[in-house]
């Protein structure tokens, strides 16, 4: 976790500021996505999950709604999970940043460490059974090193995540379906390791590839 750089002066001994349960309100640490942002788009989905989702930060169609994973990539994302019997609603759905970064931009590397402690927060009331990586930089955030996403997708790692060492599961981001049809089938294997490690019906067992 990490409070340094905090453009908006943050207190950096304090919990995630104005965090109404799982809800950042009113978080001006990143000055330049305060100004980029239309809302903050938290986490969505029920506090009692199994599986968290955690993608980069949100788009233009997130800004707009408010919601993380809509649209195009939401789709692909929302029909995976029901054909691996996850539906959206029994699973948790968040990003590393909560602030649409102008002209869609990476965020930076201090934006990541702003939001940190908001994640972590969300991780640790959560709970979740595994935290499921959607892209290169949600991988490289939470494992700190560098992520071959289309080679990992599918690993898993132990790594000590909002208190508490929990299994990260590498996923592609579903966007990379939509450029190249041929990662569907990996995307679709990956959810399915992601409902097999949560226990849900739909996912065919393979822990033992672990
Ligand atoms: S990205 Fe996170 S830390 Fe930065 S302003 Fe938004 S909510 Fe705050």
């Amino acid at each position: 976790m990490n409070d340094e750089g905090e453009d908006g002066g943050a207190d950096s001994t304090a919990a995630p500021e104005a965090m109404d349960g799982l809800a950042v309100e009113g978080c001006t640490r990143c000055g330049a996505l305060v100004d980029s942002r239309s809302q903050i788009v938290n986490g969505d989905g029920p506090a009692d999950v199994d599986v968290l989702f955690v993608g980069e930060a949100p788009g233009a169609n997130e800004d707009e709604d408010g919601v993380p994973f809509v649209g195009r990539s939401g789709d692909v994302l929302d029909d995976e999970l029901a054909d691996a019997g996850l539906a959206r609603e029994n699973v948790r759905i968040t990003n590393c940043v909560r602030c649409r970064p102008p002209d869609n931009r990476d965020p930076t590397s201090e934006e990541l460490a702003n939001c940190r402690p908001h994640l972590e927060r969300e991780i640790e009331l959560v709970d979740p059974e595994v935290v499921v990586t959607l892209g290169k930089v949600p991988g490289e955030h939470l494992l700190g090193r560098d992520v071959a996403v289309t080679n990992e997708t599918g690993s898993v790692e132990r790594v000590d995540l909002g208190g508490s060492p929990r299994d990260v599961l590498l996923c592609l981001h579903p966007a990379a379906t939509l450029y190249d049809a041929s990662q569907r089938d990996a995307f679709r294997d990956t959810i399915e390791t992601a409902a097999t490690m949560a226990g849900a019906s739909g996912g065919q067992s393979r822990l033992g590839d672990y």
